[in-house]
């Protein structure tokens, strides 16, 4: 049996405030490159890992939450890209490429390797599947299409809209033919925003004094739809510019992850006078509807409709700060990790 060294980001201890590289160390173990005999198993060798903001709330000691939190002193897990290298499971083989859980190392055993997607499209890049293709992607598409029920000439509103889900939730937006914004944390992002993505208009907003006004400025007549991924001020701003019947599909609040007690929002009166629908939802939930989301996005990559960005790093010792980089904002578009490129 081919013994080899497995190099492993793990959790030190679980985390208070704002995670910091030191959090997650880099140790190394060894690994079998074949699987026991009667394994249901799948043995992987992992290309690329995804950075995602609900990766933090996993560094917590948190029971009830929706996701269970990472062991200290295991390796970190969280969604990847990867190779199959052996398989005791009926659904893979040897040579598979495959996307969903796995380890923040070279190689993982996938004791539940139902929980993965066999790659059918490999005439993209297979780094498309920790984002596009994959769960961040899904997110922006169940979200936008699902959640938020747009219609055509409607006033969209994303914040971290440069982001992994963000940049892909204002073009499905444009797609619909709505009006769009989006607001990101440097000129670099608000250029994209508005040259590359296609939104009708962007902000800095941490440029702005006064959240309420900068969006009052964007959206005269207001916001019939906003996608959030920020929560705290921004959202007790979106509150004031909200339409009648709008709808805000809450994904993500990364303003308030790393504080020990959350913001709270003061005008939430709102909600009732305008007649809101603020929905929350977790991806995971709706993983069925992954056929078609495929369907739908893999011809728009194709035609060039669709434009995405990466920001890449380079070997698994990259991947603590690239994950704590999410928290200030330090990537452009979508957070890659490459551990090996086949
Ligand atoms: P991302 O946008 O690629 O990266 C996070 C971005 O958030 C950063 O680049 C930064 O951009 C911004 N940010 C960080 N701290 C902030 C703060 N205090 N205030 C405002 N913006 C801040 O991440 P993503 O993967 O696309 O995730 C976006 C949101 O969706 C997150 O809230 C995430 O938790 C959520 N999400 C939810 C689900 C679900 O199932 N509900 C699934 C995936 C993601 P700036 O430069 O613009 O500050």
């Amino acid at each position: 049996m081919e013994q080899v060294q497995n190099k492993q980001i793990i959790l030190k201890d679980y985390v208070n405030g704002f995670p910091k590289e030191s959090d997650m160390p880099i140790t190394s173990s060894t690994i079998n490159l074949k699987l026991p005999e009667g394994s249901n198993a799948v043995l992987v060798k992992n290309l690329y890992l995804s950075c995602d903001p609900y990766m933090r709330g996993r560094m917590s000691k948190s029971e009830g939450s929706y996701v269970a939190s990472f062991t200290p002193g295991s390796p970190i897990t969280g969604y990847g890209v990867a190779k199959v290298l052996d398989s005791g499971h009926s659904k893979f083989k040897k040579g598979d490429f495959v996307w969903g859980m796995t380890g923040w190392e070279e190689y993982s055993i996938i004791n539940a390797p139902e929980t993965l997607f066999k790659i059918q499209d490999t005439d993209v890049p297979l780094s498309y599947y920790t984002g596009l293709l994959g769960m961040a992607g899904m997110t922006a598409y169940v979200g936008f299409y699902e959640i938020c029920a747009p219609k055509k000439g409607e006033y969209v509103y994303v914040s971290a809209a440069a982001g992994a889900v963000g940049q892909l939730v204002g073009q499905f937006a444009k797609l619909c033919g709505c009006y769009v914004v989006g607001s990101a944390g440097t000129k670099e992002k608000v250029d994209l925003l508005k040259n590359k993505y296609g939104f009708d208009e962007a902000f800095n907003y941490k440029e702005e004094q006064d959240l309420t006004a900068a969006l009052k400025r964007c959206f005269p007549n207001g916001i019939d739809i906003y996608f959030e991924n920020v929560g705290g001020k921004m959202l007790e701003a979106v509150l004031s510019n909200m339409r009648l019947n709008g709808r805000i599909a809450a994904c993500g609040m990364i303003s308030q992850y790393n504080l020990e007690e959350g913001e709270g929002v003061r005008n939430l009166f709102l909600v009732v006078t305008k007649r809101l629908r603020i929905q929350g939802f977790i991806i995971g939930d709706h993983y069925h509807m992954y056929p078609k989301y495929m369907e739908t996005v893999l011809p728009l990559i194709k035609q060039g409709k669709i434009c995405y960005i990466e920001d890449v790093v380079e070997g698994l010792e990259s991947a603590p700060a690239a994950l704590v980089g999410l928290f200030s904002g330090r990537n452009v578009g979508k957070q890659v990790v490459v551990v090996a490129r086949e």
